[in-house]
């Protein structure tokens, strides 16, 4: 008995498109735009693509962000701009009607590099500047699953998500693959070696040209989709994306790349192939060949099209510093930024910026350990500071040293900031009233405290309590007399029944006036 014959994805899903296309594109219509192949259709924003930096101008631009990498950066920003000029000619091209085909070698790159010290952020840098769409992921993620082509080809409709459907810029974007060291296929990693290589297979095609169609032809829903929206409108847009201008980072660890370098470097030496001491003034990351990569197990196609190679740096401590203190991205702005939304100031030492750097270098993962350590020594102040009335946090070597202590400090010492201005406001508000009823008037310094006490039981601004406590006192006090221009004090006992204190007030000054007309009526 024969198996039966159900088509691969690919097969299914040009079945699926020839389906749509003969039951639902109108008569007239090209077809191509329905066919999965590309057409010079412009998109909803075929928008020109305009590039013009040189690569000095984006090192200067990295330059505020990443600290070190000088080398990364120099390579990198000439391989973006080769890349974008190139992007540039073909659109000035094809503008012009020319097809011709070009002969171009990709620029596309390959990050060494140890974990946390900047691939990643140097890439996202760039895709920022130029304003193109960026998409980052991880080599290992495809080949845990079976259908390894599409999941690949899913980076690719990812980039015209990120370009909100915008399928041209989508075609001028930057798909960044890390831990590509992962899916080798030599050593003892057999378990790895069929899938790694069948993902190198599918990324090669991607980093070449090719067309990605818009729906993952696994995705019978997105299918669906396309034909509603040919039934609705009868016009569907482009269904493809070319990769021709996708600009393809890779970056990995490579942790056995080093040892491979190093023993082929001194075998050339004795060999005398090479002039002795010309190999050993160049480190060893730019002295990496296709070969050493193959000999790690990667696909020699694979490391073809991958042209550019640069090593990112570890960083010491001292980076790490300069990082904190010196880089726009530092994370001290995102924790000033996130203490300042509950009104706190907080303002980080250089003793301790010093010793975050320390702390973090003794963690081995390059600047990602700079949060780590953050998160440890502020997370207790991030959860306690908020809403205690804290107005400031100093962060110097001493709170790291002893953080239960400071806590304690500050949460003591914003209670005491936190009376204090209560009592101004409540002052403050008692005097205005003495101005606007031409009598002086204040509190007792007991009054003053219970008013600070009851407005933070109640969470009620003072003003607002005192306002609604001698609401009375406005129309009441005009009728005490005799206050000679001597300040009238409100004692506690007004705060705790105000109408009792203001008629017993009124009493008292009549009955004082009273007996004073009496005096003077009836002279001895
Ligand atoms: P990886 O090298 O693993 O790709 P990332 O670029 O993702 O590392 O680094 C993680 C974070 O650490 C970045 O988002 C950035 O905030 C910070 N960082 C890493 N390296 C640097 C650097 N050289 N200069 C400034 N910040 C850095």
């Amino acid at each position: 008995m024969s198996e039966p014959n159900f088509p691969g994805p690919e097969e299914l899903q040009k079945r699926l498109q020839a389906l749509l296309q003969s039951a639902f594109v109108q008569p007239g219509r090209p077809a191509a735009a329905a066919s999965g192949e590309t057409t010079d259709e412009a998109g909803p924003a075929d928008a020109v693509f305009d590039f013009k930096l040189t690569p000095r101008e984006i090192k200067a631009h990295l330059d505020r962000f990443v600290i070190k990498q000088d080398e990364a950066k120099k390579v990198l920003s000439i391989a973006v701009c080769d890349h974008y000029n190139h992007a540039k000619f073909l659109q000035e091209r094809a503008r012009r009607g020319e097809t011709a085909p070009v002969e171009y070698s990709k620029q596309n790159v390959i990050i060494t590099g140890p974990t946390g010290v900047g691939k990643t952020y140097l890439v996202r840098c760039i895709a920022d500047l130029i304003g193109v769409p960026f998409v980052k992921a991880d080599a290992t993620k495809f080949s845990e699953t079976g259908y390894v082509g599409g999941d690949v080809e899913d980076l690719v409709r990812e980039l015209v998500q990120k370009a909100d459907g915008d399928i041209a810029r989508a075609e001028h974007g930057i798909i960044y693959i890390d831990e590509i060291d992962k899916i080798a296929t030599s050593g003892n990693m057999i378990g790895r070696d069929v899938s790694g290589r069948g993902v190198q297979t599918a990324l090669l095609k991607l980093m070449e040209e090719t067309e990605v169609p818009l729906r993952n032809p696994m995705d019978l829903a997105g299918q669906m989709q396309t034909v509603m929206e040919l039934q609705r409108g009868g016009k569907a847009g482009r269904q493809s994306v070319n990769t021709r201008s996708i600009l393809f980072i890779v970056s990995g660890a490579f942790p056995r790349l080093r040892d491979i370098v190093d023993k082929r470097r001194s075998k050339t030496q004795i060999g005398f192939s090479a002039p002795a001491g010309a190999v050993a003034d160049v480190p060893w990351y730019r002295d990496m060949t296709t070969a050493d990569l193959v000999e790690y197990g990667m696909e020699a196609e694979f490391v073809g099209r991958l042209p550019v190679r640069v090593a990112c740096e570890e960083l010491v401590a001292a980076d790490l510093r300069r990082i904190l203190a010196e880089s726009e991205g530092s994370i001290l702005r995102q924790y000033e930024r996130s203490f300042l939304a509950y009104g706190i100031e907080a303002a980080f030492e250089d003793d301790a910026i010093d010793r975050i750097a320390e702390m973090a270098a003794g963690e081995g993962t390059g600047a990602r350990g700079l949060l780590t350590v953050c998160e440890q020594i502020l997370r207790d102040f991030k959860f306690e500071l908020p809403g205690s009335g804290a107005a400031a946090l100093r962060v110097d070597a001493a709170l790291i040293e002893r953080p239960v202590e400071r806590l304690a400090e500050v949460r003591a010492g914003s209670g005491r900031d936190r009376d204090l201005a209560l009592r101004r406001a409540a002052a403050d508000f008692i005097a205005r009233l003495g101005e606007t009823l031409g009598v002086p008037l204040r509190f007792s310094d007991d009054a003053l405290g219970l008013l600070a006490e009851m407005s933070v039981a109640r969470q009620q601004p003072v003003r607002e309590l005192c306002s609604a406590l001698f609401k009375d006192y406005e129309f009441g006090l005009r009728l005490v007399r005799g206050a000679d221009g001597e300040a009238l004090v409100l004692t506690r006992e007004a705060v705790e029944n105000p109408d009792k204190f203001l008629s017993e007030l009124v009493v008292r000054s009549y009955r004082q006036g009273s007996e004073d007309e009496s005096t003077a009526v009836s002279p001895s």
